[in-house]
């Protein structure tokens, strides 16, 4: 057959199921899939061009779809294998067969290597994700099947592999869209190439026995044929068929069976107009058979997941040979055969269809499409398959799902919490990322991580979208944050001391020490101040536990002042270690509180100026945050309503506060010269600087300054972004 033949014998096909056909654009993407692949060859010396024209005849025959579709299978290989590109296809025919034919490319470039069943899984539900518009997937599949239909003049090694391929992923898919003829014949051939000695050894016994189950099936058919038509019951057709090699090796396989013991080689099938007919065939079938016990199903009144409908029976024929009997309508039958793809021809939908999870998509698809004609069907047949999950690569080739919505965050606690701790950064398909990038199905994703790494910053709760990774992230935080728990149980027992008018050196490292931890679950300070500034002990129980000792000691302190001092006239004067508590503490007042402890969160460093927000914490009075701290967000206020408190700078605020910066730059030597002149020129008090380089050419530089309030904090800040090479400054919240 030439070139010319094939694609007339195309034309045919299509002009027989849709007449109404783009004709002159599929005979324009004939004619430019003929330029394009030019001199290009097949293994087996034909031109390369027969391959997408045999392919677009799969699309046709066995699929029916639509002129787009045509065309895209015409065009399948050309923008991977020619010199054309995306933009071409695009503006020669159309953006959406561009799409299609990009679509098909993106597929045959994921990578497959054998994995676990759960891997497979993924994978196949990743290329089904990847295929946004499901013709997509319908034409890689005709190209897998064009594919091994000319396996023969491949290596061995490549039919082994594109055979495994198929079996792995092609065939359930086909499966899973309902497209029984074609998941056969990729299953029986991938068998021939995967397990060669068996198939053989399957298609010779079928092959010997061929005459005495020829005649087999005829008789029976015969049978059922004349006893419809005695009944009055009108049918489409009734036909027997072995059932494929691929199904009888399985049943060999898992029932350690010969050939000849496997029941059922055979299965029938009656096609009538309804369903009441269905079920009326059925009764006759019983009469005329003896059923087997449990071998009926319904699967008319209960579809499978794909849609398949069905009654199944299984009966033992007169010569004492069992065989299956399958009852449908013509239209379950189309479904069955070819499935979703068959339902252009059906312009009502499905009464009773499946309507389980994964499938609903399905169902609703199908059911939307009822009155409309095969052209305009197609163009809504893009569906978001697996909306609540997207697919990713690790480097390896190992396919992640992860929720929709998922960032880099996600993707590095689901390898496991320690590459989720250390991690600085994140690249997608070779190209460094923002840490809130949100993952597309088949990207491919690289964690970046330093062993010297910050850990999880609190806003990493919100950027996350998996429950997995916020749990890994909140236990950093309990776990962790051991020395800033400290610090703050510590200054809460000492401001709890000073209450009873005595330091904090009074007790550390002396006997009131050993005294205190005796009645105490923590065998040191540290313990007991982690304990207290995780919230799970507090500074007045400890305080209360040696409360008499420090009474005691308090009265002694007392005296020996009085010996040394004469008496002051003003009497709050006598005790200097108590601070005298006023309505504003630190500059803060605190709405309907007088005299308590006010401490300024260390996650957001509030200054006077910014909007603020109480926390009242256990143990060391009310921590101030800044109302767009993350850690004072809505949800964070609702949680924990009733502790949350209003607050505001008084007039009497302090000199200096402490504050925290981040500075974002491209690196540069001068980059620590530039921010510490700033700093200089603007008299800004520094507790602390570090600058850290990542791997990419990025850096940060971190800062503790004083500053006296938002106005100043605003100058340096307005300064600081001048310098050349920064790209960001921040105040860290979180
Ligand atoms: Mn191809």
């Amino acid at each position: 057959m030439t070139v010319q033949e094939q694609y007339d014998h195309l034309v045919e096909t299509i002009q027989g199921y849709n007449p109404g056909a783009d004709f002159a654009m599929i005979d324009k993407a004939y004619r430019y899939a003929v330029e394009h692949h030019g001199e290009q060859k097949r293994k087996d010396g034909s031109p390369y061009v027969t391959h997408p024209i045999a392919v677009a005849q799969i699309v046709a025959e066995e699929l029916h779809l639509d002129s787009e579709s045509i065309v895209a299978a015409l065009l399948h290989d050309t923008i991977e294998d020619t010199d054309v590109t995306y933009e071409d296809v695009s503006r020669e025919f159309s953006p959406t067969i561009a799409n299609l034919v990009e679509g098909v490319s993106k597929l045959s470039r994921v990578v497959y290597t054998t994995k676990e069943e759960e891997q497979m899984e993924n994978l196949r539900k990743m290329l089904m994700a990847m295929s946004r518009d499901i013709r997509v997937i319908l034409i890689k599949i005709a190209d897998r099947t064009h594919n091994m239909r000319t396996m023969e003049y491949q290596s061995k090694e490549k039919q082994r592999q594109k055979s495994l391929e198929t079996m792995e992923i092609y065939a359930p898919i086909a499966h899973r869209l309902g497209m029984q003829r074609m998941k056969w014949e990729l299953e029986d051939t991938s068998l021939k190439y995967l397990d060669p000695v068996a198939y053989n050894e399957i298609e010779t016994s079928l092959e010997s026995k061929r005459e005495e189950y020829d005649a087999f099936l005829a008789r029976v058919t015969k049978q059922i044929e004349d006893r419809l038509h005695e009944m009055h019951i009108p049918f489409h057709r009734v036909y027997g068929r072995m059932k494929h090699p691929y199904s009888i090796y399985r049943k060999m396989f898992a029932q350690s069976k010969t050939m000849d013991e496997v029941l059922d080689l055979f299965a029938f099938r009656v096609i009538v107009d309804t369903v009441a007919d269905c079920y009326n065939v059925l009764g006759i079938i019983h009469d005329l058979y003896r059923p087997l016990l449990g071998r009926f199903k319904d699967y008319i009144g209960t579809p499978k997941p794909n849609m398949y409908q069905s009654l199944h029976t299984t009966v033992m024929g007169n010569s004492g040979i069992p065989f299956e009997v399958q009852i449908r309508t013509q239209e379950m039958h189309e479904i069955a055969e070819y499935g979703i793809a068959a339902h252009w021809k059906y312009k009502r939908g499905i009464s009773g269809a499946a309507s389980e999870g994964t499938y609903e998509w399905v169902r609703k698809l199908l059911e939307n499409q009822e009155n409309t004609d095969a052209e305009e069907f197609i163009h809504t047949l893009k569906v978001d398959m697996f909306a609540d999950e997207v697919f990713v690569f690790s480097p390896k080739g190992d396919v992640t799902n992860l929720p929709a919505g998922a960032t880099p965050i996600d993707f590095a606690y689901s390898i496991h919490s320690a590459v989720g701790n250390r991690m600085t950064g994140a690249k997608v398909n070779g190209r460094i990322v923002p840490l809130d990038y949100t993952l597309q199905n088949g990207d491919i994703v690289e964690i970046l991580t330093a062993n010297n790494a910050h850990g999880p910053s609190r806003d990493w709760l919100s950027i996350a979208k998996s429950t997995e990774a916020r749990g890994k992230i909140r236990q950093w935080f309990k776990r962790e944050k051991r020395p800033e728990n400290i610090v703050n149980g510590r200054a809460s027992f000492e401001a709890e001391l000073k209450h009873a008018g005595v330091s904090l050196s009074d007790v550390v490292g002396t006997e009131l020490e050993s005294t205190l931890l005796k009645k105490l679950p923590y065998s040191t300070m540290d313990d007991m101040y982690a304990a207290i500034g995780y919230g799970g002990f507090s500074a007045q129980k400890a305080v209360s536990r040696i409360h008499e000792e420090l009474q005691r000691l308090h009265r002694q302190r007392q005296a020996e002042k009085e010996a040394t001092e004469p008496v002051p006239d003003n009497a709050s004067a006598t005790r200097p270690a108590i601070p005298q508590r006023t309505r504003s503490e630190q500059g803060i007042i605190v709405e309907g509180l007088s005299n308590c402890l006010v401490k300024f969160s260390k996650c957001c460093t509030p200054v006077p100026g910014d909007d603020i927000v109480g926390f009242i914490t256990r143990g060391y009075g009310v921590s101030v945050h800044r109302c767009d701290c993350p850690n004072a967000s809505r949800e964070r206020r609702k949680e924990n309503e009733g502790r949350w408190i209003k607050v505001s700078w008084g007039s009497d605020v302090r000199e200096s506060y402490l504050t925290a910066l981040e500075v974002f730059a491209k690196d540069s030597q001068h980059l620590v010269l530039d921010v510490s002149s700033v700093l200089s020129t603007t008299n800004t008090r520094v507790k602390f600087l570090s600058a850290d380089a990542t791997s990419d050419g990025y850096a940060v530089v971190r800062l503790q300054i004083y500053v006296a309030d938002s106005t100043q904090l605003a100058t340096v800040m307005r300064k600081l972004n001048q310098i050349s090479g920064v790209m960001k400054v921040d105040r860290p919240a979180g």
